[in-house]
This record gives structure tokens, sequence and C-alpha cells, in this order.
């Protein structure tokens, strides 16, 4: 199902934990919440309104479906196919998931993101240094990361559009530079600078 060899990395790839490096003190991590509980105004609304509704529980991945007798050959992850399509799996668990948060914590050059949770996945910038700018643009990454990453599964389900790692991550950054950079008036960034995420270059 998947294109460049990814199947096979996606389906051995293990559960990886990972600890955050940076917690900030208790009353300012609250704060740091509550910020990150807002809209993030440099993405556009609809990449907003899809985290929202999976944080709602609002997806129609196949277990909900399932539930309300919409009948489907089977529940399973239809990208690796090792669990049941439920919203942690396809976010946090499955091996593409994970590969794509590998592969943007590298390009942003932080820890790898790891997360138990979906929102606690929404809060990962609140605890990795860097600027309240960087944060944002960092908040505004994974909520798009996110919106990639379901509507690749929707092209393959709906269209059967086989998933390469390479071209989802290469999306995502394509994404991000176009909707991040001119919401929030990056105009001295430049594609190499976003690409190789020159906090400096890019202005944050
Ligand atoms: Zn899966």
């Amino acid at each position: 199902m998947i294109q460049d060899g990814v199947k096979e990395k996606v389906q051995s790839a293990p559960l990886k934990r990972h600890i955050t490096p940076h917690r900030p003190r208790p009353r300012s991590r609250s704060r740091a919440r509550a910020r990150a509980r807002r809209w993030n105004n440099w993405v556009p609304r609809k990449v907003g309104l899809l985290s929202w509704r999976v944080a709602l529980n609002r997806l129609p991945v196949l277990t909900a479906l399932a539930r309300r007798n919409i009948v489907s050959p089977s529940v399973l992850c239809p990208i690796c196919g090792e669990a049941p399509e439920v919203v942690a799996h396809i976010f946090l668990e499955c091996g593409l998931a994970q590969s794509v948060w590998e592969m943007v914590s590298q390009w942003c050059k932080i820890q790898p993101m790891y997360s138990f949770s979906f929102k606690g996945l929404l809060e990962v910038h609140v605890y990795t240094r860097g600027s309240a700018l960087f944060m944002k643009a960092l908040h505004g990454i994974v909520l798009i990361a996110i919106w990639c990453i379901w509507r690749a599964r929707n092209d393959m389900v709906f269209k059967g559009v086989k998933i390469s790692l390479h071209k989802l991550v290469g999306e995502i950054k394509a994404k991000s530079f176009l909707w991040i950079r001119s919401r929030a008036k990056l105009q001295s960034a430049s594609w190499y600078s976003w690409t190789s995420f020159d906090s400096g270059g890019i202005g944050l």
C-alpha cells in the first residue's frame, strides 16, 4: 500500500517513547497550555477544525463507523492493517504516523515528538524550548501534519492513492511554508531557510 519501500519500515517500526527535553515550571506551563488551546491563526480554518474534530472524537474512523452500524469490510487500519483504526492509532501509534513525527522532529531540529494522547500531541510545542513564535509555528506544523496524514489516508481509502512517506513529509513542509509564512508575515523566510528550519533565517 505504501510506496518508496516504506511499508516494511512502517510495519516493523517499534512503538517509540520519547522524553521531551524541556519542561516549563508549573505556573508557566499552565499558561502555556492555555495558550496552546487557543485557535492557531497561522493555519487555515479547515486545518484547525480537523484537529478540533479529532480531539472531540468526531472523526469518521472505521471503528466509529462500525459502532454506527455502517458496514465496512474491516475495521483494521487501512494503512498498516495491524490494529483497529482508532484516532490514537492513526495519529500516534501507526508506523506511518511515527515515521512522520520522527521526520518532522528532525526537520524542526527538536527532540523526537511523542505523546500518549492526541490532546498531548497538540501540546507538544509547549514542552519544546524556543521563542513564543517558534512554539506557535511548531503548533501550526503539528496541525498541518495531522491534516496531511488524514488527507493521505482518505486519498488511499477513497481514491486508491498509495501513500509515500517522503511525499507526505514534503507536503507538510510545502503547505506549512505556504500557509504559515504568509499568515505569520515571515516575509524574510525563504524556501531554503524553511526546509532547513533555520529559525534565524525564518524569523522565529
Ligand atoms: Zn496503522
